[in-house]
């Protein structure tokens, strides 16, 4: 009696009676529009039922169908086995080793295809803090259903008869908007900790409430992402910033309380006060540019999101009388090393990071050769947009910016003449008030290089 007053005070529903048997939902009550499925899904769920086998488009894209949205991309699932399904198709890969998974390509497309898991992971091997490592075991479709993390993420779609099967009340979830994990909560945590950071990405982005016993166990079992592999966080980090609603994504993560000493990044770009506005428009820009279905490049993002750090650092290093441009490098070094460690920053991602970060100083050079130069930069767009930034910011004077977009677009001649005018306002090359000394070993144009190019280091601002 206690129980089921505590349960409804808490807005716990009553556990059906069965969750082995679906609610069937017919194209009246879901209301999917089948123009939005893409041909390919279809393709893919027919091949399979022609060869015998069970096959539904599921997870997020029927979640995202229910809620009318056009899904980015489709899952399907089935009861074949990965060789069974390799066998079917003319391209297609089995990828993956804590869950094998079968990429099936179609043109462009790529449709992700799984078989059943089995509901036991007992028998799976696991960390010593309970985080399934391997998981291969095959089931029934209702096992399946149970291994999902939300009750929205656990309906089932068959393009063919165009029929929902719903397991755990996904549907009246989708209706009053509420996030509900499947299952124990905290012991769904453990056995993946992830599922901490996509319920807050799936919260921030769909606007939906998170239920009371969803949300309760969130701080305290927040450590446990620290026993996740780097790659792993910062897949699930690189799709929370690239949801289009990045900026509300942080937000609410500092709401869970999930951010602080969890992964330095976030410590970095939720604590700063300094870099706070420019962490803010690089965010908003961002979302913007992902909800006009423009792409962004995670090197810019991440280069944005710790430039702060950077700038710190980097007037540190001069203060203590290095050179501006070796000290950017020292910076940007100490920044890219603190953040390797957690959160696995690719090679390419750090490369494109330290590119934009060191096209910065030689913006401030316009006489000679310089400009023309950098106009020749492969990732001169990237660095100038963050330039942009910068002035958006208030970090530096717009009137860099205005410069550079002018000569952007002028002609020779024109360019000549904007070679030819005197700055407004001379740039400084970093926010250092003490001018550096030179010091033996380190000094001008050393060319340790964050780009790799000598040309013009150790020239911006001396
Ligand atoms: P998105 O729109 O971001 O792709 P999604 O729900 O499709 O959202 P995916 O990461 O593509 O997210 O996962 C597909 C489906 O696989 C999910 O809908 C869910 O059913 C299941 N899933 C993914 N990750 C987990 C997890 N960590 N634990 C349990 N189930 C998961
Ligand atoms: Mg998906």
């Amino acid at each position: 009696m206690i129980k089921k007053f505590i349960r409804r005070m808490l807005g716990v529903k009553q556990k059906p009676v069965d969750t082995s048997v679906p609610v069937t939902l017919a194209a009246a009550e879901h209301k999917i529009d089948p123009a939005l499925v893409s041909p390919n899904a279809v393709r893919v769920t027919h091949t399979l039922q022609q060869a015998g086998f069970k096959a539904f488009v599921v997870g997020g894209a029927v979640r995202d169908l229910l809620l009318g949205h056009k899904p980015k991309d489709f899952d399907i699932a089935t009861n074949a086995t990965p060789e069974q399904v390799k066998r079917l198709f003319r391209r297609a890969f089995i990828i993956g080793k804590r869950f094998q998974i079968v990429h099936v390509m179609m043109g462009q497309e790529q449709l992700e295809v799984t078989t059943f898991r089995g509901a036991s992971q007992e028998a799976a091997p696991k960390d010593e803090h309970g985080r399934v490592l391997r998981d291969n075991t095959f089931g029934e479709q209702h096992e399946d259903a149970i291994r999902r993390d939300f009750t929205i993420n656990a309906m089932y779609y068959d393009p063919a008869s165009e029929l929902v099967l719903d397991y755990h009340g996904g549907m009246a979830d989708i209706r009053s908007k509420t996030l509900r994990i499947i299952g124990v909560p905290e012991a769904r945590y453990r056995e993946d900790p992830v599922r901490l950071l996509r319920v807050v990405r799936f919260a921030a982005k769909s606007g939906f409430t998170i239920a009371p016993e969803t949300r309760a166990p969130i701080q305290i079992m927040a450590p446990l992402i620290n026993n996740v592999p780097a790659a792993r966080v910062f897949d699930e980090m690189l799709k929370l910033l690239m949801s289009g609603r990045a900026l509300a994504c942080l937000q609410q993560l500092r709401k869970e309380g999930l951010h602080h000493g969890l992964l330095p990044l976030l410590d970095v770009v939720l604590e700063q006060p300094l870099g706070e506005k420019f962490v803010t428009l690089a965010l908003d820009s961002t979302d913007q540019r992902i909800q006009a279905g423009k792409t962004v490049s995670p090197g810019f993002l991440f280069a944005s999101l710790l430039w702060h750090q950077v700038v710190e650092k980097w007037s540190a290093y001069q203060a203590a009388g290095e050179y501006p441009i070796p000290a950017l490098h020292l910076a940007a070094d100490d920044v890219l090393n603190a953040q390797t460690d957690k959160l696995a920053l690719q090679r390419k991602i750090a490369s494109d990071m330290r590119d934009i970060w060191a096209m910065q100083p030689r913006f401030e050079r316009r006489i000679g050769k310089s400009p023309y130069k950098l106009l020749e930069h492969p990732r001169l767009r990237a660095g100038y947009d963050f330039l942009l930034l910068r002035c958006a910011s208030g970090e530096i004077d717009s009137e860099l910016g205005e410069w550079w977009t002018a000569f952007m677009e002028a002609d020779t001649e024109g360019r000549d003449e904007l070679l030819a005018q005197k700055p407004k306002a001379a740039g400084e090359a970093a926010p250092t008030k003490k001018r550096a000394r030179r010091r033996s070993g380190r000094g001008k144009g050393t060319g340790d290089g964050i780009t790799g190019s000598t040309a013009d280091s150790g020239t911006g601002g001396e």
